[in-house]
């Protein structure tokens, strides 16, 4: 049998490892498979094509990739995160769903021969699922037991500088399990001379202890991310960033949920509280960025299409102005990274009160123009200055 792997997501910023394990494990059966990414198979040379979907947004996408596929192949079939949250989407049109993680391929390392190129970076994941339930995320739904995952090194070919983890909350493993891991992550990567280790979904700040600080802070070119989605995190995430600044870390990334249940007040606390972290750690001579990314809710229950789900204390207008504030404050990295606290109010108000008139002023595009081109303007004169004083 041959089998057409088709990724259908539209801006895909790393290739699909599950496909990469189902080939893996097609080829294992005795069956032949070729990867389409973003392209449809050939009419009459597949025998089955199997459809990967990320993003809910992309479900219409997919669905046009599943109807074409139809009339080039006797069977096909979808799988991935918004075909196992939202399967009726494409079940009511007659494809066949296959929700959540596809146990017989999981345990394959990747086909990487079925990439076009050589891959940079290795994709695998030390755990599954997460033992929280947070009513935000997917992950519950789609990967509902946590558990360590065994032979995740096979899934890190020779030659790759980078190791991207896709573990939910690798922290949240019990402390002797979490030792080990961290501690063959580290050798892995001494002995493959990798140069870089990313834990992408983030680390889960009130699990960080002093002992997991110090085994995270000896991974090569690691910049945590942590997440700071809502006040349950307060307290723990400024620690969590004290303890791996202490310990020498220069970056952090910071996942900050917004257009949910937590009001505007609390959004501009929590973005707030990464740049105040940023001045007091500075102060104290710890050369660090603190960065925060701020991340639209997408409901997990309904899918949203059209992307216009609005938070229970959000208006529409909120939502957008934030948007807009990022954008152009930003200079569209879409992070709120200011080099000073006056920095972080020029864009984002020196309180709650001001941050909410700001969202609600009526030619805001307007103004965040004009911001935008003083401060430039400024930042000119101040270089000027600089040369002239020779420095
Ligand atoms: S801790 Fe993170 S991975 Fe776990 S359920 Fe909450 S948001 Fe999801």
């Amino acid at each position: 049998m041959r089998i057409a792997l088709i990724d259908t997501t539209k801006r895909r910023s790393h290739y699909s490892v599950a496909l990469l394990k189902l080939g893996a494990w097609i080829r294992d059966r005795g069956d032949e498979c070729a990867l389409f990414e973003g392209t449809l198979p050939p009419a009459g040379e597949f025998d089955e094509a199997w459809l990967s979907t990320v993003f809910s947004f992309d479900m219409p996408r997919a669905l046009d990739f599943a109807r074409a596929s139809r009339d080039r192949v006797e069977r096909v079939q979808l799988g991935g995160v918004s075909a196992s949250l939202f399967p009726d989407y494409f079940t009511r049109e007659g494809f066949e769903v296959v929700r959540g993680i596809v146990p017989e391929a999981d345990g394959f390392p990747p086909a990487y021969d079925l990439l076009s190129e050589r891959p940079e970076y290795a994709i695998t994941k030390t755990t599954h699922g997460c033992p929280r339930s947070c009513d935000f995320c997917m992950v519950p739904r789609i990967e509902p037991k946590f558990g360590a995952r065994e032979h995740w090194q096979d899934a890190v070919p020779e030659g790759v500088s980078q190791i991207i983890f896709y573990d939910n909350n690798i922290l949240a493993l019990p402390p002797r399990k979490l030792d080990c891991t961290l501690t063959e992550i580290c050798d892995l990567a001494a002995e493959r001379k990798i140069r870089e280790i990313d834990i992408n979904p983030g680390l889960d700040a009130r699990l960080l202890t002093s002992r997991s600080a110090d085994l995270l802070e000896g991974l090569p070119g690691l910049s945590p991310r942590f997440a700071f989605d809502g006040m349950q995190a307060d307290g723990y995430y400024q620690r969590a960033v004290r303890m791996m600044a202490e310990r020498g870390t220069k970056e952090f990334r910071t996942y900050v949920l917004f257009n949910h249940t937590g009001t505007l007040a609390e959004f501009y606390y929590r973005i707030r509280t990464s740049a105040e972290l940023q001045v007091e750690l500075r102060a104290a001579g710890y050369r660090v960025t603190v960065k925060s990314y701020p991340m639209k809710f997408t409901p997990v229950v309904e899918p949203d299409l059209a992307r216009d789900h609005i938070g229970f204390h959000w208006r529409r207008s909120d939502r957008d102005a934030v948007r807009k504030i990022l954008s152009s404050s930003s200079g569209g990295s879409m992070y709120v990274s200011p080099t000073t606290l006056d920095e972080f109010e020029y864009w984002w108000g020196r309180n709650v009160d001001e941050f909410l008139t700001l969202l609600r002023y009526p030619k805001l595009s307007l103004l965040l123009q004009r911001r935008r081109g003083s401060l430039r303007l400024k930042r000119a004169r101040a270089t000027q200055r600089n040369r002239s004083d020779g420095r």
